[in-house]
């Protein structure tokens, strides 16, 4: 029986696990693919407290290896349901535990286009900073409005010939600090009131179709594309049991108590105003705190 079950090794779930093994508990975190979440995307982590610059992946690095040190369990394991009993069932076991936290942030939105997920690893990429140096002097695209998607444009300047920028509005909701940044640099190209409506190739990508808001239709011939349209849950293995809002995010009374007792949630994958590092940490260390002085009520 374990005291605390952490479901994600994000930088909520990380965090919690934390204070967790600092209060001496029985943790287990359970995590589906690599540790460090969303943040191993962020080429520059630069609005953390304390940290002037960072990459993501160090970070995550940083705070996985802090977590592992204090000789916490952590399995690479996919969960696929949980009980009001606490039961917690991935992939290959079963596991019972006094407390649960749900740290299970979320997911790349996708343009649900077709051949977009045969594409994956084909040119087309959730991930400049993972799959960036694949295109070394090609052409690419980022399509999106958000710091992501700016960040991104920046990054793969460095790298590739040309770099398309598309967004389906006229203004960008990125910071403008990228923006001037954008504007400097003579190999990307802004394409605004577009959205793209086709992706094309079989065996790896060969060009987009784009519509603009007069319905005329271009086609760019590109080696990669980045899409960085924002993010969404993944929260539906919960919906059993757990509170979901009507767009999946994990309703939370007072930041981190779900509906269930026992069982909390930190990070992006519950309803809050901003989802970012500073407020995912925050999250992490008090629902570990609420889970360590209410397990044993
Ligand atoms: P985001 O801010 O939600 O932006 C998503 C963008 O994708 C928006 O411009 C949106 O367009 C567009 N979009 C959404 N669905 C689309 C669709 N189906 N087709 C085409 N475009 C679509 O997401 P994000 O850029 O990933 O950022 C997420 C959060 O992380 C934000 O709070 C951001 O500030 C933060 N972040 C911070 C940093 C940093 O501080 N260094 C870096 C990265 C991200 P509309 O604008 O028209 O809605």
């Amino acid at each position: 029986m374990y005291d605390i079950i952490i479901i994600g090794a994000g930088p909520a779930g990380l965090t919690a696990a934390l204070y967790a093994r600092r209060a001496n508990k029985k943790v287990l975190v359970l995590e589906a693919s690599s540790y460090g979440g969303q943040i191993l995307n962020a080429s520059k982590v630069e609005n953390y407290p304390g940290i002037e610059s960072i990459s993501g992946f160090d970070y995550a690095t940083n705070l996985y290896n802090q977590v592992k040190k204090l000789d916490c369990e952590i399995k690479f394991e996919t969960v696929v349901k949980i009980d009001e009993e606490r039961n917690v069932y991935t992939n290959k076991n079963e596991y019972k535990t006094k407390t649960i936290i749900i740290a299970t942030g979320s997911k790349s939105r996708k343009l649900k286009l077709e051949n977009e997920g045969k594409l994956i690893g084909k040119g087309v990429s959730y991930c400049a900073t993972c799959d960036g140096n694949f295109f070394k002097n090609k052409i690419v695209a980022v399509n999106g409005g958000g710091n992501t998607a700016l960040e991104d444009a920046i990054y793969l300047s460095d790298i590739a010939k040309k770099v398309y920028l598309i967004h389906r509005r006229d203004e960008f909701r990125g910071e403008n600090k990228y923006l001037t940044e954008i504007n400097n640099k003579k190999n990307i190209e802004i394409i605004l009131n577009s959205n793209i409506i086709k992706i094309n190739g079989e065996e790896k990508l060969e060009s987009i179709e784009l519509e603009n808001s007069n319905n005329e239709k271009q086609t760019l011939e590109i080696d990669g594309l980045f899409i960085a349209i924002g993010q969404e849950p993944k929260n539906e293995i919960f919906s059993n049991i757990i509170k979901l809002n009507d767009k999946g995010y994990i309703e939370s009374e007072d930041g981190v108590h779900t509906n269930i007792k026992k069982i909390y949630v930190a990070g992006d994958a519950r309803v809050k105003t901003l989802r970012q590092l500073t407020t995912a940490v925050s999250d992490g260390s008090i629902a570990a705190t609420m889970a360590i002085k209410e397990m044993e009520d």
